[in-house]
């Protein structure tokens, strides 16, 4: 369907419910923060009479700055409710237990679409951001829709980083024009990137191990075993410890870079990042998915990390092979 009716028919929808609740995904990043809350302060200026929340269950405190989730409303409150979901492709990854109780959902994502659990899917994978989404229906209905310098900030925060600070590949002028709508509202630069990346003297130096100790596949995977004595050892959380899977992304001839971050449980994590490869697959073959060149999956013991980095290692070299010179 064409964008502009989906967003009418995103509008109108929001137009018939007093109550609304957006919803996220499990193990927040600022852009699902930030297109939660950051669409919680426009709808809420923009339909003051409307009960708006944006909820979710463990959230990440570095991003605490742009705002607070909401309590729980009630059960009653969800069956008389609108339920938004932002930023997440399949329903099983919903940070929230109540979400079937509501009467319709709207999806809104920038993730491969897996799963349509949407009764609007709205899904623009030409966006880097699903706060770009956000920012994109506002500029659409300007004229009925309220900006606010805190829904401009959280919005701002979810773009800067999901393109790892307008870096990754689908940052073009439609995208930095939507970023230039949030500039326009005086935001304070300097305050959001020091939230954002001044460091805790240890994870200075987990950084430092992780450069001296990462390894390598034969055809140029990169990888870390982030472990629990790891982290212990460095005194960092594993959640902490687990935003450097960055940190291997520089390596020349080394296209995907994968962190496994080891659970209590003793299952991993897994991180999985790369240039020109398209690695979704390969976590979706894992318990995962995600973008092209950004995926999570699960991995539960070191055979299974083992398989899954031969397997990445073969992908790696049939991608060398078709693409001679690529780096
Ligand atoms: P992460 O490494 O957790 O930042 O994940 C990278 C991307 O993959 C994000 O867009 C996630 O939403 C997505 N993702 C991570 N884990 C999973 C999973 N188990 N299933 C589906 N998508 C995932």
């Amino acid at each position: 369907m064409d964008n502009l009716i989906i967003k009418n028919s995103i509008l109108e929808k929001i137009k018939t419910y007093e109550n609304i609740i957006i919803v996220r995904h499990v193990k927040p990043d600022g852009d699902c923060m930030g297109s939660s809350l950051g669409l919680r302060e426009i709808l809420r200026a923009s339909f003051p009479e409307k009960s708006i929340y944006s909820v979710g269950g463990k959230k990440a405190d570095y991003l605490e700055f742009i705002g607070s989730e909401d309590e729980e409303p009630s059960e009653e409150v969800y069956k008389r409710s609108l339920l938004i979901a932002v930023d997440t492709a399949t329903f099983g990854r919903i940070d929230n237990n109540h979400a079937t109780l509501c009467p319709e959902i709207i999806k809104i994502d920038h993730h491969l679409p897996m799963d349509d659990y949407g009764h609007i899917n709205y899904v623009r994978e030409d966006l880097p951001a699903t706060c770009a989404i956000i920012v994109d229906l506002y500029n659409t209905f300007r004229k009925e829709l309220v900006m606010t310098q805190r829904a401009a900030k959280a919005l701002f925060v979810g773009m800067v980083t999901d393109t790892g600070r307008f870096r990754y590949s689908g940052v073009d002028a439609n995208f930095m024009r939507l970023v230039a709508i949030l500039l326009e509202y005086d935001l304070n630069i300097e305050e959001i990137y020091a939230n954002l990346y001044i460091r805790e003297k240890e994870i200075l130096k987990l950084q430092g191990y992780v450069l001296k100790n990462f390894k390598t596949t034969n055809n140029g995977v990169a990888y870390f075993n982030m472990s629990k004595r790891v982290c212990r050892k460095h005194r960092v959380s594993s959640s902490d410890a687990s935003a450097l899977v960055n940190m291997l992304d520089s390596i020349k001839e080394h296209l995907i870079w994968i962190f496994f971050i080891e659970h209590e449980d003793g299952t991993f994590r897994v991180r999985i990042r790369s240039r020109y490869v398209a690695i979704n697959e390969l976590a979706e073959r894992y318990s995962g998915g995600g973008h092209k060149q950004a995926s999570g999956a699960l991995v539960r013991n070191k055979r299974e990390m083992k398989k899954m980095l031969q397997e990445a290692d073969l992908l790696l070299l049939e991608f060398k092979k078709g693409n001679p010179g690529v780096f």
